[in-house]
């Protein structure tokens, strides 16, 4: 929505010190987003703090699934292409299913009017949560569509405020949904491009290890760990999970076992439908593996079992405990959270919120341990 000499323009006066949530402000009030007067709509910019809700208890939104695209003639012909050139030897991951995702601008369009009238209004709430029988929940599966031109964003951002207007959604639902398409994916376009494509190749936490073949090929069904599993099973079958398993579930377990960022954005980029150098960018490097230090997030995203086990129903079916973190039931993100903790502490750069967790890790009298086992596990699938 926001031109390059606009982002530059407000990028410039803050002399590189940029943080999404002042772009989300200005964008806001630049294009007059969600405004009363001069105020933000509610009396403020965001609502964030009213999502992050746990799934509810039996797992189920109270809205209707997002249709499925019809296939058609040029569908099968893809497949066949598809199909043959697997048989000439080129090799594909990820498996053959029905086509989820549009592939017109009139399929767009109808996935974002239904988005808008029957799936926005709980969208803010259970933006965070997983659950393993409902992959898509209330987002919107439009950010394919976005990258490939066939929908703009600025009609999805007008429309969802019409719906607030109009139509009666909660503002928080709809702020949220704004905040995601004209401050995040508008901030990281800006950042990579502003930049020089946004510092790809930053590894300032020095992470050094190679993807194992197991992650590779997605092959799920190597894996024991049943969050990891149901993720992995996710990309290989329609090549889209949401925001959170791929921020707390894939990129947690990638920066907690010290792989290299780039090896990182690289299967992502080419596992994902939505997959572009410039989003993937801002996301694994930036967010989600903290290579930048702090560029474009203020912490780590790192976080053990607990977190994973308050936002989701994996753990309850889990060969895995995710209150230990030593022995053989021990969870491999908690205990991964420590051994990562461990590994870097003289990297990460202080903050109130890092000096508590660090005080806590130098209490740990079974660290060694945990950072043993940690080494023994390598890279074997958990
Ligand atoms: C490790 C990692 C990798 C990611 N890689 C990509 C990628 O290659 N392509 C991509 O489009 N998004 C990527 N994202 C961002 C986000 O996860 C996806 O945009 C979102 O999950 C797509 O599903 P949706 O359309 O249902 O989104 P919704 O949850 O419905 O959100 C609405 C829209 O907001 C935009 N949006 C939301 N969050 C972000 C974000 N962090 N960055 C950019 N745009 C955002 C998207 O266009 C999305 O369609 C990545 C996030 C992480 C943590
Ligand atoms: S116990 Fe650990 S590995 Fe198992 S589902 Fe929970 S977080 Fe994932």
């Amino acid at each position: 929505m926001t031109s390059l000499e606009d982002f530059a323009d407000w990028a410039d006066g803050r002399r590189g010190a940029l943080r999404m949530e002042a772009f989300y402000r200005f964008a806001r009030e630049h294009h007059g987003v969600l405004l009363d007067g001069r105020d933000p709509a509610g009396g403020r910019w965001s609502f964030d703090t009213e999502k992050r809700e746990p799934p509810p208890k039996d797992g189920r939104l109270d809205v209707p699934a997002p249709p499925m695209p019809k296939e058609d003639d040029i569908d099968a012909e893809v497949r066949a292409d598809l199909d043959r050139w697997a048989r000439e030897g080129i090799r594909f991951t990820g498996r053959d299913g029905p086509r989820r995702f549009p592939a017109t601008a009139r399929e767009a369009r109808a996935r974002l009017r239904h988005f808008l009238r029957h799936r926005l209004t709980a969208f803010g709430r259970y933006e965070d949560a997983m659950v393993s029988t409902d992959p898509w929940l209330a987002h919107s599966l439009l950010s394919s569509s976005f990258n490939l031109g066939l929908l703009d964003p600025v009609e999805a951002v007008r429309g969802a405020e019409q719906a607030y207007r109009l139509q009666g959604a909660p503002l928080a639902a709809v702020e949220g949904f704004v905040r995601q398409v004209m401050g995040w994916r508008d901030y990281l376009w800006h950042t990579y491009w502003y930049f020089g494509k946004g510092g790809r190749d930053s590894n300032e936490l020095g992470a050094r290890r190679s993807l194992p073949d197991w992650w590779r090929d997605l092959d799920a069904d190597a894996v024991d760990a049943r969050c990891l599993r149901d993720v992995l099973a996710g990309v290989r079958d329609r090549a889209w999970v949401h925001h959170i398993p791929r921020l707390m579930v894939l990129g947690n377990y990638a920066l907690q076992r010290g792989w290299r960022p780039a090896e990182l954005v690289e299967w992502f980029h080419t596992r994902f439908v939505d997959g572009y150098e410039w989003v993937m960018t801002g996301n694994v490097v930036g967010t989600s593996q903290y290579a930048d230090l702090g560029r474009t997030t203020t912490k780590p995203y790192v976080a053990g079992g607990a977190y994973i086990n308050r936002m989701s129903d994996y753990c309850g079916g889990c060969r895995y405990d995710p209150h230990q973190r030593l022995g053989e039931d021990a969870c491999p993100f908690t205990a991964g959270y420590w051994a990562f903790l461990a590994g870097n502490r003289s990297r990460i750069p202080a903050s109130a919120r890092m000096a508590r967790t660090l005080k806590q890790l130098s209490r740990l009298g079974d660290l060694d341990a945990v950072v043993a086992q940690e080494k023994r596990r390598g890279s074997d699938p958990p």
